[in-house]
């Protein structure tokens, strides 16, 4: 089935653009008093640790979040980005940066009681152990696991009682049909439920389905009337490397983007200060850069 596993990939440089915009999106909705849904169509296992066997494998999180941690950091450090490294340092002992917060662990940590979320896992490892993780938290029926397809399942609780809402789809993109699947998902998400916030994180890889998949969700957002906000965030050239014996090398992720239609009015200007600091700590070479835009 699926061989995608996020305990590979928590707190790499994805994670940080990703998890600092969810953020950000969770504590405007925290603004008001009345209640909200989120559902995270793809959840992950919830918790990480930094020093598991999983995350030695691949140390991305050495190139993303614990490098933001080891950084001098900027003078101010923009407000949004402090309150991700704060987020993820209340999960750890002061001084500590064992456990990484999947985004199940950061929105169930903003929700107030009257707040719902709903999270879908397909892979049969990472839904028992989210469950497991979700447990410990005691939140009874405040938190839902679905071991079912996120793209599919979401239609059926669209739109949601609380009439306000946010739907972060996180895909690991292992397949190449999640690409459309996102884009289809969307369309009908927007049908049922027009004034929702959708948060959509991508990959920006050379392929012809990452690289169209913003352009269509821009599309989507302008035929909607719906306001949208696209960042992304490159660390590092796409171009295959080659080792002194001649091998190529796959350069890792080098880029991600995030999406979201019916942003919060106040996402631009926060990641106009964020995005600049993250380039300037996570760059591993000279195309490190980002992008902000936004139209509707
Ligand atoms: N959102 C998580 C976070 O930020 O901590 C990371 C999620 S990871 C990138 C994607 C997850 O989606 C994987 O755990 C994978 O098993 C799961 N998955 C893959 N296809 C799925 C589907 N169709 N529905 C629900 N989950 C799926």
């Amino acid at each position: 089935m699926f061989s995608y596993r996020h305990a590979f990939h928590a707190g790499n440089h994805a994670d940080v653009l990703k998890h600092t915009v969810l953020l950000a999106v969770l504590r405007h909705l925290t603004q008001k008093d009345t209640a909200f849904t989120v559902f995270d169509t793809h959840a992950g296992a919830g918790l990480y640790r930094l020093d598991g066997d999983y995350a030695q494998t691949s140390a991305e999180a050495a190139e993303g979040f614990l490098k933001l941690v080891a950084s001098t950091p900027p003078n101010p450090v923009a407000p949004i980005l402090q309150d991700y490294l704060d987020m993820v340092a209340s999960f750890n002992k002061a001084g500590s940066h064992k456990v990484y917060p999947g985004s199940p662990f950061i929105i169930q940590s903003l929700l107030r009681d009257r707040d719902k979320l709903k999270l879908f896992e397909l892979h049969p490892t990472d839904s028992k152990t989210l469950t497991a993780n979700i447990a410990q938290l005691e939140a009874g029926r405040q938190v839902a696991i679905l071991r079912e397809d996120g793209f599919e399942g979401i239609k059926k609780f669209l739109p949601p009682p609380s009439r306000r809402a946010l739907v972060l789809c996180d895909p690991s993109y292992e397949l190449k049909g999640d690409y459309g699947r996102v884009v289809t998902m969307v369309a009908d998400a927007l049908q049922r439920f027009a004034i929702g916030t959708y948060a959509v994180w991508y990959p920006i890889i050379p392929r012809p389905e990452a690289h169209d998949l913003p352009k269509k969700l821009k599309t989507l957002a302008n035929k909607a009337g719906k306001s949208w906000l696209g960042a992304t965030l490159t660390v590092k050239s796409s171009k295959l490397l080659q080792d002194d014996a001649g091998e190529t090398i796959r350069p890792g992720l080098p880029a991600s983007g995030m999406f979201i239609i019916n942003p919060p009015h106040t996402l631009r200007a926060s990641l106009q200060l964020a995005l600049p600091q993250m380039v300037a700590t996570l760059r591993q070479d000279a195309n490190a850069t980002f992008t902000l835009e936004s139209g509707g």
